[in-house]
């Protein structure tokens, strides 16, 4: 059955539902307060990178990351279609890079249950090490490989979906400044600031760090926080690198246009998104330690983002058990841009009953608890 359906966000979560939603024929309105990919999406360093931003192991949220990156491939095709706008999508592969001999112990196990699910992970040390990245700092004493892992350039990917939304039908409007809900169980209804009501089938709620204001409309703890990652980049020709390269504190990935993005801090600082030289700093020191060359460069641009984080890491994606009308898509952390086409499918999955809400209990909305 086709449905009126209003996603409540425009960053890369609410933009990919939107797409995912209208490609399977529903009457979509994206409702965003203030600009599309305006917030954390655009602020990010693009990064599909499950393995290396899951050491521990293959709990739910790497299985939604990895389910997110093998659909990749397709899914960028079809946004690039649609929008007729490309975003660098680049299988550039990943070196996650360690200084003592004590980490190779924690490699060896890691590299195991990743070659188990899906990479092609291998220790690459000395002369292959200096091959694969020729700037890499001599003391660097060994690195996972991993081919799998690609990145984009995230303001272009979500520019791209917000065409490719509207191309497709999607009614998206911006700058709506603030939004209740005023019906979610017999139908949804949403009140914008200058008195305008709109009413529809089911409500996706994809608000990101914001998504805590709606705890007391729905009855339910949704502890959704703002952590800001200050991020930044080099100019063109800094230094050619060729893989991502992560260490235990940070990374450092080259876009097509030659600039060199290296992120990113984790500070609590409520919804403040200034830069603070302490934050660059820092980055900087440990961009050095990767690159030595890096030394006598300055970072040319700085930003700041606010990573929508939840209590236990894993987002609140499903629906409610009060109201299937209400499905909730936030708290995506460090890898929204990752999981936006496995969000995507999810959310229309669950919107067209095609999922049961148990496949994904990990990510329940309601796990924690009831106000
Ligand atoms: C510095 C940095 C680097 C990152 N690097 C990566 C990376 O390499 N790879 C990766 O996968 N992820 C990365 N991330 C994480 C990623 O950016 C986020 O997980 C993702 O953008 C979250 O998307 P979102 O749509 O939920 O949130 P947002 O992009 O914040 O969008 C939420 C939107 O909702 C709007 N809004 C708020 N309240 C309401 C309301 N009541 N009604 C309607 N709209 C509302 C906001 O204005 C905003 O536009 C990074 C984040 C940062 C900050």
């Amino acid at each position: 059955m086709k449905e009126q359906v209003i996603v409540m966000g425009g960053g890369v979560i609410g933009l990919s539902c939107a797409f995912e939603l209208r490609k399977r024929g529903h009457e979509v309105t994206v409702m965003e307060t203030s600009r599309c990919g305006g917030q954390a999406s655009g602020a990010a360093a693009g990064m599909l990178a499950p393995y290396s931003e899951n050491v521990e192991g293959p709990d739910a949220f790497f299985q939604l990351g990895l389910e997110s990156l093998q659909l990749y491939p397709e899914w960028q095709a079809a946004v690039k279609l649609a929008s007729g706008h490309s975003f660098e999508y680049t299988n550039s592969g990943s070196l996650y890079a360690v200084f003592h001999d004590a980490d190779l112990l924690a490699f060896e196990g890691r590299q195991l249950w990743q070659c188990r699910h899906g990479a092609s992970s291998r220790i690459v040390e000395g002369g292959e090490l200096q091959r694969l990245e020729p700037n890499l700092a001599s003391n660097v004493r060994a690195a996972l490989y991993t081919p799998e892992e690609s990145h984009l350039y995230a303001p272009h990917y979500v520019k791209a979906l917000e065409q490719g939304c509207r191309l497709m039908g999607v009614e998206i409007i911006e700058q709506l400044e603030q939004l209740a809900v005023t019906e979610w169980q017999s139908e949804i209804r949403v009140r914008a600031a200058d008195g305008r009501i709109f009413s529809g089938d089911r409500l996706v709620v994809c608000s990101g760090a914001w998504a805590k204001e709606l705890e007391e409309t729905f009855g339910i703890r949704i502890p959704v926080y703002p952590i800001r990652g200050q991020i930044c980049a080099y100019e063109a020709d800094a230094l050619p690198v060729r893989h991502m390269v992560f260490s235990s504190q940070g990374y450092l990935v080259a876009k097509e246009n030659g600039t060199l993005v290296c992120g990113a801090s984790e500070d609590v600082a409520g919804f403040d998104t200034s830069v603070t030289d302490k934050g660059i700093e820092r980055l900087r020191k440990w961009n050095r330690r990767l690159f030595p060359e890096l030394e006598h460069r300055d970072p040319f641009h700085r930003w700041a983002g606010l990573r929508p984080s939840t209590q236990d890491g894993f987002p609140l994606l499903g629906p409610l058990s009060s109201s299937d009308r209400v499905i909730m898509a936030a708290g995506h952390y460090r890898n929204g841009i990752l999981l936006s086409p496995a969000t995507a499918r999810f959310v229309a999955d669950c919107l067209d009953e095609k999922q049961t809400v148990e496949c994904k209990k990990a990510f329940s909305p309601e796990r924690f608890g009831y106000l």
